[in-house]
């Protein structure tokens, strides 16, 4: 099984390369804020948990995240592989996903980083507010939240994966075709 972490800030892409990745490759797209958001547009009581956190811009508690990639591990186990989008967002996620995968003889193939510069990011995320509906795209102070949170609790998973030498990074300034194509050849090279 291939099984990918598509890392990055919010805004660095990764919604849009996930979904050329899961076409090329057929993998099983696992985003935790598509989650999310479909829990909260059917008001179910994880979506109304987690509305408290999304809305402001900080992170959903890590047993909550974890337990449902957990369940959609579980569901998908014989397919391809998996893209995990957005998660892990925390060492602590990342050390979880690693048991999670263990138990069932898996384990994380690479880890790509998308890199983009704040301002770029900033101005993407405005840019994708006139038609995601996301509150958190909306104002500048949850936008500002989100890239503080990014990088005082998700950057230092990357230590995590550099660690374990499955952590590569692209240029994530570009067209899209240009930047599935490097994440194409790191991908051949896993
Ligand atoms: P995203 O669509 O990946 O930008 O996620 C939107 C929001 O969902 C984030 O700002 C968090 O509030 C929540 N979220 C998504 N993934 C995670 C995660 N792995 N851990 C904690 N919160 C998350």
């Amino acid at each position: 099984m291939l099984n990918i972490v598509l890392f990055g800030p919010p805004g660095a892409g990764k919604g849009t390369q996930s979904r050329k990745i899961i076409d090329k490759y057929s993998l099983v797209h696992i985003s935790t804020g598509d989650l999310f958001r479909k829990h909260t547009s059917e008001n179910s009581a994880l979506g109304q948990l987690a509305k408290r956190y999304m809305d402001s811009g900080d992170l959903v508690p890590d047993d909550v995240v974890i337990s449902m990639v957990e369940d959609k591990i579980r569901e998908n186990l014989n397919l391809n592989g998996f893209i995990f989008d957005g998660f892990p967002r925390t060492v602590n996620q990342a050390d979880a996903l690693d048991s999670m995968l263990a138990k069932h003889d898996l384990s994380i193939s690479g880890v790509i980083a998308l890199e983009v510069p704040k301002e770029e990011l900033k101005s993407r995320i405005k840019a994708r507010a006139k038609t995601s509906g996301r509150a958190d795209d909306q104002a500048d102070g949850e936008i500002n939240n989100r890239i503080a949170v990014y990088n005082n609790k998700t950057a230092p998973v990357a230590e995590y994966y550099k660690k374990q030498d499955k952590f590569t990074a692209v240029n994530g300034v570009g067209s899209v075709h240009s930047i599935f194509a490097f994440i194409t050849e790191k991908i051949a090279s896993f």
